[in-house]
């Protein structure tokens, strides 16, 4: 993708909900999860899009197996206990997957990463869709090359299920990444080891906030002598995460293998 193709493409509004035709032509696809949060987005998101096709809502109690004979991608928007279970699941329908759903571990995803290396379509997780929320870690991992203390507050609604979320950890990898990348030695985080400090990852403090009136936001704050440099992101809505998601099912169908986070498709 082009740079102008990508601006273009995030800057584009999901138009109201318009519901397709069976007979119509257009990528098939099955939302896992649907009567979710995310799911519900999603499905609107899908049937709004003139290239795509919804065939199944498919949620607790569905089977995703069974559906998946019948469509070519399918997303999945569930909870962290179920994620791996409906990722294996995906990969062998043969069907492109993009994952949303957040709390795979470092061994998951390399499990996951060797599953999907040979498949023909390709499988997408992302711990997260918003294109501001791409740049912030991208921005932070800019950051880290001449900055070496940093900290990720991350906060949420208090129906989210797992922390600290998938973003902050993401975040934490890649500002870690740039230092050892860069040869930065990062200053460890004062007092760390105390459970109150947050969770250490890679030199790295985050810590999770869980509220009423919260949406899905994040601050990176890298600090040196003298100045702080604060980057931070918020999820106003939903549907901001939705371009996205419409992307990586695209191209996952014209893609093979796996594919972590949305930078990769944009940036890779
Ligand atoms: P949610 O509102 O709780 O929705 C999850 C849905 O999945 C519910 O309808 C749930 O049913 C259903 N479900 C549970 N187990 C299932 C299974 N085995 N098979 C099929 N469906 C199942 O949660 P949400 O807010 O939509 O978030 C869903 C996931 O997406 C979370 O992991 C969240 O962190 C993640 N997320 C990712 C992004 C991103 O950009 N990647 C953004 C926001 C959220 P019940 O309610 O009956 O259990």
């Amino acid at each position: 993708m082009t740079r102008g193709a990508i601006v273009s493409y995030f800057q584009r509004k999901i138009p109201a909900r318009r519901e397709r035709k069976d007979s119509m032509p257009g990528i098939r696809v099955i939302v896992n999860g649907a009567k979710g949060r995310m799911g519900q987005e999603t499905v609107h998101a899908i049937n709004a899009a003139e290239d795509m096709r919804l065939v199944a809502e498919l949620d607790l109690g569905d089977d995703l197996a069974a559906g998946a004979k019948d469509a070519d991608a399918i997303v999945d928007f569930t909870t962290p206990v179920v994620a791996m279970e409906n990722a294996r699941i995906i990969l062998s329908s043969g069907c492109a997957g993009v994952i949303g759903t957040t709390g795979f571990t470092p061994e998951n995803i390399a499990e996951l990463r060797e599953l999907a290396a040979r498949r023909e379509k390709g499988l997408l997780i992302a711990p997260n869709f918003a294109i501001g929320a791409i740049l912030m870690i991208r921005f932070a991992s800019e950051a880290a090359r001449l900055m070496n203390e940093a900290e990720i507050i991350e906060l949420h609604h208090p129906k989210k299920l797992d922390a600290p979320s998938g973003t902050a950890m993401r975040t934490a990898e890649e500002i870690a990444e740039a230092w050892r990348k860069t040869g930065v030695t990062p200053q460890p985080p004062a007092g760390a080891r105390q459970p109150p400090r947050g969770l250490e990852t890679g030199g790295v403090c985050v810590h999770s906030v869980r509220l009423t009136g919260l949406l899905a936001h994040q601050e990176v704050i890298f600090g040196a002598e003298g100045q702080t440099l604060s980057i931070r992101h918020d999820t106003i809505s939903r549907a901001s995460f939705m371009p996205g998601v419409l992307l990586g099912i695209r191209e996952m169908v014209r893609r093979s293998g796996f594919h972590y986070g949305l930078e990769s498709l944009l940036f890779g």
